[in-house]
């Protein structure tokens, strides 16, 4: 069965690699030729890191070129070669650990390395057409299937099209969503920025700050710009947070360039991107047989680095719901949890990506910030104690990565438990139905984690407890299922329950002690129940 997805950015080479080992047949229109001259993301989330794994990803990632030896330290200044105001420590790739809660750690992974790792895996299937140069122009949809309108851009040739879906991952601004008549909450324009990437092999040798991966630069005025350490080598990125909405001229980028290194010294400028920052939601991610998914579903500020990871959460929910409903095993009301589950979670990115800007514009300096005095030394040591306080919920989110949950999904079964607040930092796992499926380490070397991301699995945690009748009626729905038996005590004590069905993205569907009501069971976590 065949779906479209427009857009090869990173979600919708996810959606199409998910897709297509899933044995489905995917069209990737491209409207441009691949290359990325602006990289934008390059922190890659725990969880996102999580389907690597699964997807057999994590090597191709740790062997791309990016600096692993660089610590990834946020180092507040007033310039590279002015005052340092405070900073957050954080080990380089080489000598990070995954927490307790995950096999994997978090990545820094530039956009222009870890697309290339997307790509290479998601065009090995046969299955995948990726067509370069293709444009999205319109759609109509049937009842049965979308008849899709391309414009091939060397030709001008126009084409059509037919799919049993159509996924827009275009992007912000995206044509898909505006064919759908979507709206979205949220705010349009944050702020006008400017980012640059510059070539400098030198800098890293110009300053006394020693290795970061970011600096955020102070002055009297407050925040003003970052450079960030892209590719941990000689390559970098300036962001000059608050501009015109035309941007910076030539002239005033070389000297955003030299005020915040403090110095002149030579550079290359490689590339110059005005930009808006938004915080935008769409009221719904899809209609009918057409979706959307990452940029095309919300846009954030990327204080935080939550977009992409956003971006991939969605293209994971959706793909093994539209195999479900390709395969004949997906009820009516199946592709309708998609919205219902991933809409809250970008609402609650977006908001706390808009909330981290506000705390990096939040320094309110005096004028002696600067000053080589008393008044000076003691301004910098408020500045720097204030702001390294505020800065520090960016750093610490495990709650965001992990800790997203579906509590309101018509297609998990929930067992009254409360659900606990959710936390930025601070993420305990649970098997409560619609939360990520806990990770413990089995005997074997694998992780929990590792039994996920195919059909469903029901592990069965306590002999005692009958699996069959559950089984039985997920079986007799077309349902894919596999029984796990485990016995290894961490995994009990993490999963809580006798019986815990897992859904194939790794999120629990149902837990319980015994398998009553197997049925009712089978048919919600299909979503073929009927409506409260
Ligand atoms: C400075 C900056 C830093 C960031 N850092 C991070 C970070 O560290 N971590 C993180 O998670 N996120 C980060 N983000 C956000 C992240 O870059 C985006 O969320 C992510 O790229 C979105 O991926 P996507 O595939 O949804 O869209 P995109 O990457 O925008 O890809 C969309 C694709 O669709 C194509 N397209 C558009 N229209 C059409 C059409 N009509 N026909 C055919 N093709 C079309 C485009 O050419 C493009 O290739 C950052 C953003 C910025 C601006």
């Amino acid at each position: 069965m065949h779906v479209l997805v427009v857009g090869a950015g990173p979600v919708g080479l996810a959606l199409a690699g998910d897709l297509a080992r899933r044995s489905h047949t995917v069209t990737i229109l491209e409207r441009g030729d691949g290359t990325i001259a602006q990289p934008r993301m390059d922190f890659v989330g725990i969880r996102t890191m999580e389907f690597m794994r699964r997807w057999g990803l994590v090597g191709p990632v740790e062997a791309t070129a990016y600096n692993r030896d660089l610590a990834q330290d946020n180092v507040y200044v007033t310039s590279l070669t002015g005052y340092e105001l405070g900073r957050h420590r954080s080990p380089s790739m080489n000598a990070s650990e995954p927490p307790q809660q995950s096999p994997q750690h978090r990545e820094r992974c530039p956009q222009d390395m870890f697309d290339p790792v997307l790509h290479a895996w998601t065009t090995t299937f046969p299955s995948v057409d990726l067509r370069y140069g293709h444009e999205f122009t319109g759609f109509v949809q049937h009842a049965d299937r979308v008849v899709t309108t391309v414009r091939e851009r060397a030709t001008g040739r126009a084409l059509e099209i037919e799919s049993s879906f159509l996924v827009g991952c275009d992007g912000a601004s995206s044509k898909v969503a505006a064919a759908l008549a979507i709206t979205y909450d949220g705010q349009p324009a944050l702020t006008n920025t400017t980012n640059v990437i510059f070539r400098s092999p030198e800098l890293k040798s110009l300053h006394d700050k020693g290795q970061a991966y970011r600096f955020i630069c102070v002055a009297p005025e407050g925040t003003w710009a970052t450079l960030v350490h892209i590719d941990g080598w000689d390559r970098w990125r300036m962001s000059v947070v608050q501009t015109r909405p035309e941007g910076l001229k030539p002239e005033e980028v070389d000297a955003a360039i030299r005020r915040v290194v403090g110095r002149d010294f030579a550079f290359e400028v490689q590339s110059v991107n005005n930009w808006t920052r938004r915080e935008l939601v769409a009221q719904r991610f899809g209609e009918g047989r057409v979706f959307i998914a990452g940029d095309a579903a919300h846009v954030m500020s990327p204080t935080g680095g939550f977009g992409m990871n956003t971006g991939i959460g969605d293209a994971v929910d959706l793909a093994w719901k539209l195999d479900a409903v390709l395969a004949g095993w997906g009820g009516p009301r199946l592709l309708e949890s998609y919205t219902i589950e991933r809409r809250p979670v970008a609402v609650r990115n977006s908001r706390e990506a808009s909330d981290n800007l506000a705390r990096m514009l939040s320094p309110k300096p005096s004028p002696a910030l600067c000053d080589d005095s008393p008044a000076g030394a003691a301004e910098r040591e408020r500045v720097g104690r204030e702001f390294s306080q505020a800065m520090s919920h960016e750093w610490q989110t495990l709650g965001i990565h992990l800790g997203y949950r579906y509590d309101e999904s018509p297609i998990c079964r929930y067992d009254g438990t409360p659900a606990p607040p959710l936390d930025v930092a601070h993420y305990e796992q649970s098997s409560r139905a619609g939360g990520r499926a806990p990770h413990v380490w089995l005997a074997d070397g694998r992780s929990t984690l590792d039994l996920f991301g195919d059909g469903f699995v029901l592990l069965h945690l306590n002999r005692a407890a009958d699996p069959e009748p559950l089984v039985t009626a997920l079986r007799r729905a077309g349902v894919p299922v596999t029984i796990v038996a485990l016995s290894e005590p961490a995994v009990r004590e993490a999963y809580e329950r006798s019986l815990v069905l897992v859904r194939p993205d790794g999120h629990v569907a149902w837990r319980g002690n015994d398998a009553a009501n197997a049925e009712s069971i089978a048919a919600c976590i299909r979503g073929a129940h009927q409506q409260q």
